[in-house]
C-alpha cells in the first residue's frame, strides 16, 4: 500500500493530533461534527518529515493534492487556476501542539492574472480582487520567497501617502491594482524571476515554506524554551483550506473568540472582530477591533450564530475554546479552533466553573492545569495604596505587574537582559519574529493591537504582564523615543505597567505579592485530596515559614541553619567561632549563639506546629562565613595605609575628608583601634589561607565539620531539643527532624547520633518533659546511595540532597556549568536538559531507586523526601511519587506548582513519564 500524505477535512481523524497536528484534526473534527467549516485537507506531519529529511517533497504528494484539490471544487463549484470563479486557498502551517504565530500562513493562494479577473468578474468589486491581490503576493513573497516586509512595505506607504490617504481601507481599486503591480515588480527584483503564474507551483513553493518553517529560528527558539520535545510535537502539518473572506463588504467580518474570559476565566462571550477585513488584520494588531458585544447589535443575526458556535464548542471539547470566525456575505464560518491559553487565575476560575456546571470532573479540572502556571498566580501586584498617576491606559491583555527599563526592539531587549535589568519591550505592535525579546523581558507594551493581537496571546502564554493597544502612546523606534502628550520616555527610562487594569506608569511602583483566591483554595484542597506525596517547604524563617503554611505547606523540609548564622547580628559571632584557637574559645563563641539558635528553632517550630520541621546540621565550608582573600587584602592595604597617615600626624582637610569614607570608628583617627583592626582582619585574613580548599565543595563541609568540630553540631543539636521542649512546656505540639548533610558512611551518622543521644538526656531531665523526634539523613552523595540499608539502620528518615546528589552524579558544579558549557550542551541535544533543574531520571534516577529500595529493605517504615530544588519541579515530582517517597520539599513560591503536580502524579501513575 503506498502511503497516505492527506486526509479530506470530511474523512480525517479528528482526534490524531500527532499526525495532522492541532489545527487540522480539530478541523477534520468539526467537519464531521456538522460545524460549518471551508472544505479542506490537511497533510500530515509525517509528510513533513519525510520533506525535512528528503530535502524535497515526496513522490506522488502533489498528485494527492491535485486529487484532494478536485474534491474541493467538486463541492465548492469553484474552480483552481480557472477563469471563472476561481477557487483560492489559505495554506496554514499546525503541529500536534498549538505554537501561535510561530510558523506560516499564507492567504489567499490561487490568485494570477487570469484568475483575478476571474475573481473580479464574480464578486463585481475590483478593489476587494486587488486588495486580496496585493495581500497575497506580499504574504507568498515574505513566507515563501524569502523578501523582507519592508521591501513590500515602503511601495505600499508611498502609494498611501502620494494619495494623502492615512487608513487602508480608503485606498482604492484603482490604488491597490497599482500597489499589487509594484509588488510584483518587487518580487522579480529580488528573486530574479516573475512571480509564479501557475497555481500548483504557488501550491508546491507554500506546502515546502510551511514545512521549512518548522525549523525556521522562530519555531526552534519556541520549541526549546517550552520544552516541546519531538514526542510532544514532531514536525508541522499543512492545512490547505479554502479561502472564505471577510473582507467583501460591510456584510462581512472577521473575527477572533475565546468561549470565555481567557483573562479572568468569566463564563461570558469574549473576543473581537472587524467589520470589512481578512483575519490577518485581527491578529496582527493592525486595525484595532471591536469587542464581539457590539456585533449584538451591528450584526444580530451572525452574532446569535456565534453564541450558537461557541455554545456548541464548548460542549463538544469540554474545554474552553479559543476559535476564529470569517462571516463571508452574512454567512458565519468556523476557520480553526483549538484549547484556549489561558492565564494561570483564569485557568483555575474555569476549572472551578466547569466542575459546577458538569462539563468536566474534578480530576479533569486538576489534569488540564499545567502545574507550572500557577507560579504565575504569585506575581507581584502593584502595591494598592500607590498614588501614582497613569500617564496612559491601554487594554490589561495579560495581568500581574511588570516595572523594567524600556527597551524598543526584540535584540536590544535580549542584549541588556543578559546584564540582568528588568525590561519592558515597548513596541507599536508586536510580530512573531519579536519572539525573543518577549523571553527576555519582564513585560510589553504595545500601542496598537486588541487583546487578541499577537502580543497579548503570547504574553498571557508565558505569563508575563502586557498592556496592549495604549493608543495615546506614540512610538518612534528610530528615535528610540516613546511620546505620551509631552512626556518623552527613552530608551533605558524605567516604566511600570499593570497588565491587570492596563495602565502605564512613569518610574518603578512598588509591588506586592498577591493573595490566594478561594477559587485556588479550592482546587489545591481538590489537589491534596488526591494525592499521595505531602508537600514541605524549604524555610528558615518564622516569617517564611508562616508564608509557606499560608501556601499549604504541611511541614518544613529543610531549614537551612547556616542561613541562621549569616544574619547581622550573628555573624560575628560565627567569626569569633571559626576564629578561635581552640576548644575552649570555640565553646565560648557558640555559649553566645547558642540562645539565639534556640530561640530561631522555637519561633520556628511555633510557625509551622504541628507539622513536622526538619532542620539540617550546619553544612556549608566555614570560609564561606568569613570575607574573601581578597577583600581582605584590600582591606588590609587601606587600613596600613591609613595607619601611617595618622601616625604621621600628616591630618590635612583632604585626609579628613577621605577619614570619612572609611567606616567608623576608623575615622576617629584613633591608632590604637585601627591597630586593633589590622590584627583582627589579619587573623581572618590568616585563618581564611588556613582554610583554603581547591575544591571547597567536595572538602570540608557537612557532617565532616560535626567530626571534626562536635561542639558546633553540639551546640546546633540543644538548640533544636531545647527550643522544642520550652514548646512542649507551653503545649505548642512539635515535631522536630534532625538531619545530618553529607554523610558517606554509617559511621558518620553514628557519632552525631550519639552527641544526639546524649544532649537528649540533659534536655529531658533539664526540662522534665519526654522528647519525641525524628533523627535522619540526607542522601546526597553517591556512597551514600550505594549503602543506603545500613544508614537507614540509625536513620529514621532520608531525604535526597538533589543538587548535591547530581553534582556528584554528573561530577560538573551547577555554578560552573550553568555559566560554561551547560547552555551548550543544550542547545546542542547533547544534554536534554539542564540535569539541575530537571531530574535526571535516567542516571541519577537509578541512584535513588537503589537507594529507596535499600533503605526500606532495612527499615520498611523509612520516611523519604526530596528537599533540592526538583522537589518543585512537576516531572520529577511525578518521578518520585513513582519511587514511592512521602513527601517533596521545595520554596515557598514552588508550593502551589507541587501541589497541583503531586495530584497529577497520583492521577498518571500509571502512565509513563
Ligand atoms: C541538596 O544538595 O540538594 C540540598 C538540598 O542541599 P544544599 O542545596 O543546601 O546543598
Ligand atoms: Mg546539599
Amino acid at each position: 500500500m503506498t502511503a497516505q500524505f492527506s486526509y479530506s477535512f470530511t474523512t480525517g481523524d479528528g482526534k490524531n493530533k500527532a499526525l495532522l497536528g492541532g489545527k487540522g484534526a480539530n478541523l477534520c473534527e468539526m467537519t464531521q461534527m456538522g460545524f460549518n467549516v471551508p472544505p479542506g485537507f490537511v497533510i500530515s506531519t509525517q509528510t513533513c518529515l519525510s520533506y525535512l529529511e528528503q530535502k524535497r517533497l515526496p513522490d506522488g504528494l502533489m498528485d494527492e493534492v491535485r486529487a484532494q484539490i478536485a474534491d474541493i471544487e467538486r463541492v465548492t463549484g469553484k474552480h483552481f487556476g480557472g477563469a471563472s470563479d476561481p477557487l483560492l486557498v489559505s495554506v496554514r502551517s499546525g503541529s500536534a501542539i498549538s505554537m501561535p504565530g510561530m510558523m506560516d500562513t499564507i492567504l489567499n493562494l490561487g490568485l494570477n492574472k487570469q484568475t483575478l479577473a476571474g475573481l473580479i468578474e464574480e464578486t463585481s468589486d475590483p478593489r476587494f480582487a486587488y486588495d486580496a491581490y496585493r495581500r497575497f503576493i506580499q504574504l507568498f513573497g515574505k513566507v515563501a520567497l524569502g523578501i523582507e516586509d519592508e521591501k513590500f512595505d515602503t511601495h505600499f506607504n508611498n502609494v498611501k501617502r502620494a494619495a494623502g490617504i492615512k487608513a487602508d481601507v480608503a485606498l482604492s481599486a484603482d490604488q491597490l491594482q497599482e500597489i499589487s503591480e509594484l509588488f510584483l515588480m518587487v518580487v522579480h527584483e529580488e528573486t530574479g524571476r516573475p512571480f509564479p503564474e501557475d497555481v500548483y507551483q504557488q501550491l508546491e513553493i507554500a506546502i515546502c515554506a510551511v514545512f521549512n518553517s518548522w525549523m525556521g529560528k522562530r519555531a526552534v527558539d519556541y520549541r526549546r524554551e517550552f520544552h516541546i520535545t519531538p514526542d510532544i510535537a514532531n514536525g508541522t502539518a499543512v492545512n490547505i483550506v479554502t479561502m472564505v473572506f471577510g473582507n467583501m463588504g460591510d456584510d462581512c467580518a472577521t473575527g477572533v473568540g475565546f468561549t470565555r474570559n481567557p483573562g479572568t476565566g468569566e463564563n461570558e462571550m469574549y473576543g473581537e472582530y472587524l467589520v470589512n477585513a481578512q483575519g490577518e488584520d485581527v491578529v496582527a494588531g493592525i486595525r484595532t477591533p471591536k469587542p464581539v458585544q457590539e456585533m449584538a447589535k451591528e450584526m444580530p443575526e451572525q452574532y446569535r450564530q456565534l453564541v450558537e458556535l461557541r455554545n456548541k464548542l464548548e460542549a463538544h471539547y469540554h474545554e474552553v475554546q479559543d476559535y476564529e470566525y470569517t462571516i463571508e456575505r452574512g454567512v458565519l464560518y468556523c476557520l480553526q479552533t483549538r484549547n484556549g491559553k489561558m492565564n494561570a487565575a483564569a485557568m483555575v476560575k474555569t476549572s472551578i466553573d466547569m466542575v459546577a456546571e458538569g462539563l468536566i470532573s474534578k480530576e479533569q479540572a486538576l489534569l488540564r492545569i499545567n502545574p507550572e502556571l500557577l507560579e504565575q498566580l504569585l506575581h507581584p501586584q502593584l502595591a494598592p495604596d500607590h498614588d501614582n498617576k497613569p500617564i496612559a491606559t491601554g487594554l490589561p491583555a495579560s495581568p500581574g505587574a511588570a516595572c523594567g527599563h524600556c527597551v524598543f526592539d526584540a535584540d536590544t531587549a535580549v542584549r541588556l537582559g543578559k546584564t540582568g535589568q528588568d525590561l519592558i519591550l515597548l513596541r507599536e505592535e508586536t510580530k512573531p519574529e519579536d519572539i525573543h525579546g518577549f523571553f527576555a523581558a519582564q513585560g510589553v507594551l504595545t500601542s496598537r493591537g486588541g487583546k487578541t493581537s499577537h502580543a497579548a496571546v503570547v504574553a498571557r502564554g508565558m505569563g508575563k504582564a502586557c498592556v496592549a493597544g495604549a493608543e495615546d502612546i506614540k512610538v518612534d523606534v528610530r528615535a528610540r523615543l516613546a511620546i505620551v502628550g509631552d512626556i518623552h520616555i527613552k530608551e533605558g527610562d524605567l516604566i511600570t505597567i499593570d497588565g491587570s487594569n492596563g495602565n502605564i506608569y512613569l518610574g518603578r511602583i512598588p509591588t506586592i505579592a498577591p493573595r490566594f483566591s478561594e477559587d485556588l483554595k479550592t482546587l489545591l484542597g481538590w489537589a491534596d485530596e488526591v494525592a499521595r506525596l505531602r508537600v514541605h517547604a524549604n524555610v528558615d524563617t518564622p516569617e517564611t515559614a508562616r508564608l509557606a503554611v499560608s501556601y499549604g505547606a504541611k511541614g518544613i523540609g529543610l531549614c537551612r541553619t547556616e542561613r541562621m548564622f549569616n544574619a547581622a547580628d550573628r555573624l560575628p559571632l560565627v567569626v569569633d567561632m571559626i576564629l578561635a584557637h581552640n576548644t575552649e574559645e570555640r565553646e565560648a563563641a557558640l555559649a553566645k549563639l547558642f540562645p539565639i539558635q534556640r530561640d530561631d528553632f522555637e519561633q520556628l517550630f511555633e510557625a509551622m506546629s504541628p507539622h513536622p520541621v526538619t532542620v539540617r546540621l550546619l553544612d556549608p565550608p566555614m570560609h564561606e562565613f568569613l570575607p574573601n582573600e581578597h577583600q581582605l587584602t584590600d582591606e588590609l592595604d587601606a587600613l596600613k595605609h591609613y595607619l601611617t597617615i595618622v601616625k604621621g600626624q600628616r591630618v590635612t582637610l583632604d585626609t579628613l575628608a577621605n577619614a570619612g569614607d572609611l567606616p567608623a570608628p576608623f575615622n576617629r583617627l584613633n591608632e590604637d583601634v585601627i591597630l586593633e583592626a589590622i590584627a583582627k582582619k589579619q587573623m581572618m585574613l590568616d585563618k581564611v589561607l588556613e582554610l583554603y580548599e581547591v575544591n571547597p565543595m567536595l572538602g570540608h563541609r557537612g557532617v565532616r565539620l560535626g567530626m571534626s568540630y562536635p561542639e558546633i553540631y553540639k551546640m546546633q543539636i540543644r538548640s533544636i531539643l531545647e527550643a522544642a521542649a520550652r514548646c512542649i512546656k507551653q503545649r505548642i505540639p512539635v515535631e522536630p527532624e534532625i538531619m545530618v548533610p553529607q554523610v558517606i558512611t554509617v559511621q558518620e551518622l553514628k557519632q552525631v547520633k550519639g552527641y544526639v543521644d546524649e544532649i537528649q538526656n540533659e534536655v529531658e531531665s533539664q526540662y522534665k518533659i519526654k522528647l519525641n523526634f525524628k533523627f535522619g539523613t540526607m542522601i546526597e552523595t553517591v556512597r551514600a546511595c550505594t549503602r543506603a540499608d545500613r544508614l537507614a539502620a540509625t536513620a529514621s528518615f532520608f531525604s535526597f540532597g538533589t543538587n548535591d546528589l547530581t553534582q556528584a552524579t554528573f561530577s560538573f558544579s551547577r555554578e560552573d556549568a550553568e555559566n560554561k558549557f551547560l547552555p551548550l550542551y543544550e542547545e546542542s541535544g547533547l544534554l536534554e536538559d539542564n540535569p539541575f533543574e530537571t531530574l535526571d531520571i535516567e542516571g541519577l534516577g537509578k541512584l535513588m531507586k537503589m537507594a529507596v529500595e535499600l533503605g526500606r529493605q532495612q527499615r520498611p517504615e523509612l520516611k523519604i523526601g526530596i528537599c533540592g530544588e526538583h522537589g518543585g519541579h512537576p516531572r520529577s515530582i511525578r518521578f518520585v511519587h513513582n519511587l514511592g517517597l512521602n513527601y517533596v520539599s521545595c520554596s515557598a513560591p514552588r508550593i502551589p506548582v507541587a501541589r497541583l503536580a503531586a495530584a497529577h502524579a497520583k492521577l498518571l501513575e500509571t502512565k509513563p513519564l
